[in-house]
């Protein structure tokens, strides 16, 4: 048995999200791009325990295929927990577990979600008790991404996705989520959608003007309405992501086919979220992707951010 089998454990825990809308503008001087997304918060999560260590190290878990989960110092928890370390000037380690039950490179951010709990794990570990606003700067610092994870619910998204304002929303959506074997990469995605938007500048509308979240959204998400939301249901990076990935059509005219209120590829895919109407439909949804050999969860939102679970 080592030090650190009998040492206390801090366990936070994270969601993966959805974006309901995601609509792109303008790349801005830093390559990132203006973005507007409607974020919500799914119950998919990942568990990151602590324990105390003299240096850094992640070890990876889970029941999503791990094989592009990095081990070493690029591992996003791992830079989280050495932020937070330099920032607030404490001198030790840690030893991090990471539990992932969000699809690795699947545009669900579940790699955002692990760099959120191990900010909220490393601090309580560490009793460095830093204040909620640097936190979410720290967030800022490590993923467009990461501040939502933080905060979780349902939340309008805008600048590089990180300049966060609540939004109402009422109930709980029903998502089925087909995941697939392969990962697309966010950088790639969008580097698809620029070179489509090169190739027909003259016929597109400039995105030069800032993206907004379209209010029937926004409308939908107060309301709970599933079909309101199902139809208002919007993201820019899908028709790069199918130029990539073709065989994802199939996927979201088979889930369209088979129940679902409507698909949508969620950020930059390749996992394809379904909404639907009420559970029994969720359910069934899931049997017939099942049958056709998809890979499927099911999940709901919106669900609480990062939150400590035991200390
Ligand atoms: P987003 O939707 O936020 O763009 P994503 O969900 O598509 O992200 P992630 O699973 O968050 O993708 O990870 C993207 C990349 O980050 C992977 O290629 C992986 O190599 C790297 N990575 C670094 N740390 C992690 C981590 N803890 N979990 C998963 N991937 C990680």
């Amino acid at each position: 048995m080592t030090t650190s089998d009998v040492s206390p454990v801090v366990h936070a825990r994270a969601p993966g999200k959805i974006n309901v809308f995601l609509k792109v503008g303008s790349l801005l001087g830093d390559g990132y791009h203006d973005v507007a997304i409607a974020y919500q918060a799914v119950s998919l999560y990942e568990d990151v325990r602590a324990r105390h260590a003299d240096d850094f190290s992640v070890e990876v878990s889970g029941t999503v295929d791990l094989s592009r989960v990095p081990t070493d110092a690029s591992n996003i928890a791992l830079k989280a927990a050495q932020l937070l370390a330099r920032t607030t000037g404490y001198r030790g380690g840690v030893r991090l577990h990471i539990d992932k039950h969000v699809p690795v490179t699947g545009g669900m951010g579940g790699g955002s979600a692990d760099a959120a709990a191990t900010l909220l794990a490393c601090d309580a570990l560490w009793a460095t008790q830093v204040p909620r606003e640097t936190m979410l700067d720290l967030a800022r610092q490590l993923g467009a991404d990461v501040p939502f994870a933080l905060t979780g619910g349902t939340a309008i998204g805008t600048g590089r996705g990180d300049r966060l304002s609540p939004a109402l929303a009422k109930g709980q959506f029903q998502w089925v989520l087909a995941l697939a074997e392969f990962g697309l990469s966010t950088p790639a995605v969008y580097s698809e959608l620029d070179k489509h938007r090169d190739r027909h500048a003259q016929d597109i509308f400039p995105a030069t003007t800032t993206p907004t979240v379209h209010p029937d959204v926004l409308q939908a998400l107060r309301a709970g309405d599933p079909r309101m939301l199902a139809e208002s249901l919007h993201n820019d990076l899908q028709a790069p992501a199918l130029h990539l990935q073709p065989a994802l059509t199939e996927v979201l005219e088979l889930g369209e086919r088979s129940g679902a209120l409507a698909g949508i590829v969620s950020g930059s895919g390749p996992t394809v979220a379904f909404l639907t109407a009420d559970l029994d439909s969720a359910l069934e949804l899931q049997i017939a992707l099942s049958a056709a050999r998809l890979t499927v969860v099911r999940a709901t939102g919106p669900v609480h951010g990062a939150r400590i679970i035991a200390a």
